[in-house]
């Protein structure tokens, strides 16, 4: 099962992808984690990423692209994978549409979380990730069982640059103008399938697993 989450940035796209990802056993695929990982050990890609991400805007295409073409060739990928944060733009969704389909492939479902702009900020600022292995929580609607530790490897929780509600504007209007129109793409294709992302964690995830069966 080939999945892709859309969603606004804080729609719980991350959330849902790691559920679904231990519910059907495939790998969880996040660009986001993979540039954090990368600036954290200060490689090449992580210092050239670094600077879009905390301006709140897109990495550029050609940096992301291959990354994520390669990746989802990898053995693990056979029976499937959830894309979190991929395809962003228009050019991304045409680059994994082409790479698929050499391959008599495609995306079995896009499934878009759907969340208001309004409720984003808030979802935002109480978002805490793990600086060990990149758990996501959050203070009121997901809380850790002791504050400010990660419940999986015990080590502290930040609140991310990028989800101060100055940058969580920008990335909205980056999200607006080049993420959303992903969402025709997709329907175009039949493989769109829309969940009202305000709901609690678990009946979000509930209604997807009944589409997906
Ligand atoms: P994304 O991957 O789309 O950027 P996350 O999955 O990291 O979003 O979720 C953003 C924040 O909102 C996190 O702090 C997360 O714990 C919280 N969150 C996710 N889904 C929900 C939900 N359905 N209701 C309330 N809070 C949620
Ligand atoms: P995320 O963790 O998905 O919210 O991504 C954090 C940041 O990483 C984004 O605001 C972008 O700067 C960058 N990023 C992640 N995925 C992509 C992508 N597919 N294309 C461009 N930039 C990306």
């Amino acid at each position: 099962m080939k999945i892709i989450m859309l969603g606004a940035p804080g729609a719980g796209k991350g959330t849902q992808a790691k559920m679904l990802s231990e519910r059907y056993g495939i790998p969880h695929i996040s660009t986001g984690d993979i540039f954090r990982a990368n600036i954290k050990n200060n490689t090449e890609l992580g210092k050239k990423a670094k600077s879009y991400m905390d301006a709140g805007a897109l990495v550029p295409d050609e940096l992301v692209v291959d990354l994520v073409v390669d990746r989802i060739k990898n053995a693990d990928c056979m029976k499937g994978f959830i894309l979190d944060g991929f395809p962003r733009t228009i050019p991304q969704a045409e680059a994994l549409d082409y790479a698929l389909n050499n391959q008599n492939e495609k995306i079995d479902y896009a499934i878009n979380v759907d969340v208001p702009d309004e409720n984003i900020i808030e979802r935002m600022s109480g978002r805490r990730a793990c600086v060990g292995c990149g758990a996501t929580y959050h203070v009121v609607y997901n809380p850790t069982k002791a504050e400010g530790v990660c419940d999986q490897c015990g080590q502290e929780l930040i609140l991310r640059d990028d989800d101060k509600p100055e940058t969580v504007k920008k990335r909205l209007d980056v999200y607006h103008e080049q993420t959303q129109p992903l969402i025709d793409h997709y329907e175009k294709k039949g493989a769109l399938f829309t969940v009202d992302g305000t709901q609690d964690i678990q009946v979000v995830f509930d209604t997807i697993v009944k589409k997906l069966g």
